[in-house]
């Protein structure tokens, strides 16, 4: 994708969009404008903006080019309806972004990094390593677009989760920028309770989340219930060891009154027995919370259970009173599953 390396237009909100635009001379109210046309409208053809005049247009195209700043290379449909997209930015880096219909919502889940640092040993995204963190308006691109695509069939986005390619509280600032963005009421306007921000457990991020005036879903990827299990799969855990990172999450309920879930992905023979269930009952127990079982989807040599076990897994944590679902597998047959998806 040809484009000039400014700072995309998906990126700023309407008031920084407005000194922008004061800066070349344009007046201030043409930025709420353009938010609209964007970030509302879902328009990202210049010439389409008619009430923009035609200065300011050309001002814009010599500028940025292109309104989005990402490219589909590559879309792939699986047999459930789940739609990968893979777009190509401005620097050539590449990212995935995936789109789940169900029957009453339009769910997507969207990158926030390309590639992840964090090497979780299941997960396709880390084997590649980190290359950089996604900007505020590359993460916003990808929502407006696949809106875009929506509207043309009639529907729209209901929910966004921020599950695809990256840790989301490793980039904090933009991944924050991104959903006050969408949540924009001059913008998609989407509420705040259908976002979701997923991590592996960036203890100080989950404190900082909690202090912000959002009332987004937080989960937590914990995947085991005791520290060497835990730190064998996801490195992370030697910095911040499941007490800490339960410590977190019981304060961030505190603060935002919120449930928060937790991932647990089912890895067979490894943290799927009876035992591995009774003690994360233990952990949980008491705690506002949820847990998202997933059969692992298969990436590396990590194979899955059968649903018996996933099952009777699931009741373990039931009887102990804590509410489990079992995650609906979406996508497998096109890599665009949990933990599947690489950038290429
Ligand atoms: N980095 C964030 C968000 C990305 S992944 C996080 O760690 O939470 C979204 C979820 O998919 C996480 O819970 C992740 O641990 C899980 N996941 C990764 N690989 C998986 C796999 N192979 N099978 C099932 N879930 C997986």
């Amino acid at each position: 994708m040809e484009k000039k390396g400014k700072l995309d237009l998906t990126g700023p909100f309407p008031e920084e969009l407005a000194q922008l635009l004061q800066q070349q001379g344009f007046a201030a109210y043409r930025a709420s404008q353009l938010f609209g046309w964007i970030h509302n409208k879902t328009c990202f053809d210049f010439e389409a903006m008619s009430n923009l005049p035609k200065d300011l247009l050309a001002f814009l195209e010599t500028e940025y080019r292109t309104v989005l700043p990402l490219e589909l290379a590559v879309e792939q449909r699986s047999k459930d309806g789940t739609e990968k997209y893979l777009f190509e930015l401005a620097d050539g880096a590449k990212i995935e972004t995936v789109h789940i219909p169900e029957d009453k919502r339009d769910t997507i889940c969207i990158s926030t990094q390309v590639g992840c640092a964090m090497r979780c040993s299941f997960c396709a995204t880390g084997q590649g390593g980190f290359t950089r963190n996604l900007t505020a308006g590359e993460i916003t691109a990808q929502a407006l677009w696949v809106e875009n695509r929506l509207r043309k069939v009639g529907t729209g986005l209901t929910n966004v989760v921020y599950m695809g390619m990256g840790e989301p509280l490793a980039n904090y600032e933009a991944v924050l920028k991104s959903v006050r963005l969408l949540n924009h009421p001059q913008g998609l306007n989407l509420g705040a309770r259908r976002f979701t921000i997923s991590t592996c457990g960036l203890v100080p991020e989950i404190g900082r989340l909690a202090q912000e005036d959002l009332q987004v879903n937080l989960a937590i990827s914990l995947h085991a219930a005791t520290d060497g299990q835990r730190s064998k799969t996801m490195p992370i855990n030697r910095r911040y060891p499941i007490a800490e990172l339960l410590e977190a999450a019981r304060s961030y309920t505190e603060v935002t009154g919120r449930r928060v879930s937790f991932e647990y992905a089912l890895i067979k023979d490894f943290n799927d027995g009876a035992e591995d269930a009774r003690r994360l009952a233990d952990l949980l127990r008491g705690m506002l919370c949820h847990v998202n079982l997933i059969p692992v989807n298969p990436v590396v040599d990590a194979q899955r259970p059968t649903m018996e076990r996933c099952e009777a897994f699931a009741g373990i944590l039931n009887s102990a009173g804590i509410p489990v679902s079992i995650r609906k597998e979406r996508g497998t047959d096109i890599d665009a599953a949990c933990g599947q998806l690489r950038g290429k």
